[in-house]
């Protein structure tokens, strides 16, 4: 049998996922929680992932997630909704239609789009994303502004949880190690509690250098479909 990359299987969905949850608690993560990341999947892929149990989604692009989840909650009848955390690139004319959807903005990474989150969801939640790898093309705030970029959100009134990074694209492990344990040290510094990184490919190293938030995709809802909207 074969399976059309992006086709929905809730079962299998269910399965990996819960199989996820156990492999997470096998190296230590008693705390750790999972995002699952549904971007490029259609609303049934939120549907099955809440259902086994998944307390929090991950979308990287706007528009999509703006059609997908209102096409989401026209399916809930009694079953649960999840927590909804934007993961990817923000542009501040993104915010005002986002802001109606979205829990916890993960990839806050300038001053401006605080600016916006503050003036669209007052007291927002959200994490403040390090590029911890100096890859150039890559999103997050350098380092550096780290400090001043919470400061400058907690001004604002919004709620700054923790940090989020992603790690080296080339997967090095030695790499992906270090640039978690530099974020890891950031936070602690900074006194803040959570700490999102980890993708399939990486969790277990993320965990072990104290991630408290995972997002996975792949792992658990399989090959993503090319991006269409
Ligand atoms: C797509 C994406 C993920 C999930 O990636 P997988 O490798 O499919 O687990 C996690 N975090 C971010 C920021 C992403 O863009």
């Amino acid at each position: 049998m074969t399976v059309e990359p992006g086709a929905i299987d809730a079962s299998a969905i269910a399965v990996r996922y819960r199989t996820l949850v156990d492999e997470v608690r096998a190296v230590g993560g008693e705390r750790v929680r999972i995002v699952a990341v549904t971007k490029t999947f259609p609303p049934e892929a939120i549907a099955a992932v809440a259902g086994a149990g998944c307390a929090g989604i991950g979308e990287n692009y706007a528009q999509e997630l703006v059609d997908k989840w209102g096409r989401f909650m026209a399916g809930v009848h009694d079953g649960s909704v999840p927590e909804v955390h934007f993961i990817g690139g923000l542009q501040s004319n993104k915010v005002r239609s986002l802001a109606p959807i979205v829990d916890v903005w993960q990839s806050v990474d300038r001053e401006s789009v605080v600016a916006e989150i503050a003036r669209r969801r007052p007291s927002a939640r959200i994490l403040v994303q390090v590029n911890a790898t100096g890859e150039p093309d890559k999103a997050g705030c350098n380092p550096a502004d780290v400090e001043s970029l919470v400061l400058a959100a907690a001004t604002g009134g919004l709620v700054v949880e923790g940090l989020m990074t992603v790690g080296p694209t080339d997967g090095d492990p030695e790499r992906t190690r270090s640039a978690f344990r530099a974020v890891a040290s950031m936070a602690a510094r900074l006194g803040l509690a959570e700490l999102s990184m980890g993708m399939s490919g990486d969790w277990r190293l993320a965990v072990e250098e104290g991630s408290t938030l995972i997002r996975v995709g792949s792992a658990i809802f399989g090959e993503r479909p090319p991006r269409t909207a």
